[in-house]
């Protein structure tokens, strides 16, 4: 069978266009690995009747919702490989079983790398966070620091948390990145810069105490905000020579069509500027009436 619609990616992006597709009654596989970005958190905030569930509440709710719709199914594969052929796609499942569609969405999100700070790990999701619109209310008031080790990424991110707390302390962590400018105005509203290397993040059960440099200075913070590398969970964009923007991110239209006939995009893989789980879920919603549009336009003839 042809599937109307492959969706690469079961976050909410890929999981909200498949809501929408088997509403228009079109025959949907999603493809997912269960590799969520935000798998570490323990409770995801700002989507409304949702604030506080976990990731996989989350997607529990939203498998229980899709499987009202019986001509969408889910499948725990991971794609290794799509290709263009003859005017259809062909997936390729790492049991190299072989799928072909008319069209795909593209929803398989970002990937991070956090700075090489030994047991950051054990912090990011429990105190330590990416993203203040996500986790800044919980941390609100609290001493926190800003680990981030480009300069302007940095200044951007203390200026946002300013908002939330007054009390923060910028780790660079070995890198002199930020212009005289940026520590004139991050001084000007008492938030403290520390560019020496990070020795230790020392705390309990994932909530941060103390942060020790290679001078033996500490300073004492009960949490904060890291500025991760991020990148691509999967090629297929790229291969395809899918238009990017300046982050990498898949460049679409409002209806999620990407520059290649029959690839759409939704979700952090667009790499827009704020990564949340409702914008996902929107990105999707309208990549899938794209989809659903661009079929009925070359049915209805
Ligand atoms: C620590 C942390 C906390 C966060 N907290 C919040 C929050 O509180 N509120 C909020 O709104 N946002 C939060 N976010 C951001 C949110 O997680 C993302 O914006 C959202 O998950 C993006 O959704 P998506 O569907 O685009 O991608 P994802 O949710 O990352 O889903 C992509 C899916 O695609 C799958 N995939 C990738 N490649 C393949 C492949 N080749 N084959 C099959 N499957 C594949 C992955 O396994 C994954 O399941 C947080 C992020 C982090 C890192």
């Amino acid at each position: 069978m042809v599937i109307d619609c492959a969706i690469i990616g079961g976050g909410p992006a890929g999981l909200n266009a498949a809501l929408v597709l088997g509403r228009a009654r079109r025959n949907v596989v999603i493809f997912d690995n269960n590799q969520p970005r935000n798998a570490v958190t323990q409770e995801s905030h700002g989507f409304l009747t949702r604030d506080g569930v976990t990731p996989d509440e989350f997607r529990a709710i939203a498998h229980q919702e899709i499987s009202k719709y019986p001509a969408v199914v889910i499948r725990h594969t991971r794609i290794t490989a799509v290709r263009n052929h003859e005017s259809l796609f062909e997936l390729v499942a790492d049991n190299n079983e072989i799928f072909q569609a008319k069209t795909i969405i593209l929803a398989t999100g970002l990937k991070e790398t956090l700075p090489a700070i030994e047991g950051i790990h054990d912090y990011y999701g429990k105190c330590l966070f990416g993203c203040p619109y996500c986790d800044g209310w919980e941390l609100k008031d609290k001493p926190l620091a800003i680990i981030a080790e480009e300069g302007h990424a940095a200044f951007h991110m203390a200026r946002n948390v300013w908002n939330w707390s007054r009390d923060l302390v910028i780790c660079t962590n070995g890198h002199a990145v930020l212009t005289l400018e940026e520590k004139e105005a991050l001084q000007r509203h008492n938030i403290r810069i520390v560019e020496g290397s990070i020795t230790a993040l020392v705390g309990k059960m994932g909530m941060l105490e103390r942060i020790v440099f290679t001078t033996h200075d500490e300073i004492v913070c009960q949490g904060g905000f890291v500025v991760p590398q991020l990148s691509q969970a999967s090629p297929f964009g790229a291969e395809f020579g899918c238009d990017r923007n300046a982050m990498g991110g898949i460049v679409t239209d409002q209806f999620g069509r990407s520059s290649v006939k029959g690839v759409y995009a939704a979700g952090d893989v667009c790499g827009g500027m704020l990564s949340q789980l409702i914008v996902a879920a929107a990105q999707g919603c309208a990549a899938a009436a794209g989809v659903n549009m661009d079929l009925t336009q070359s049915e209805f003839l």
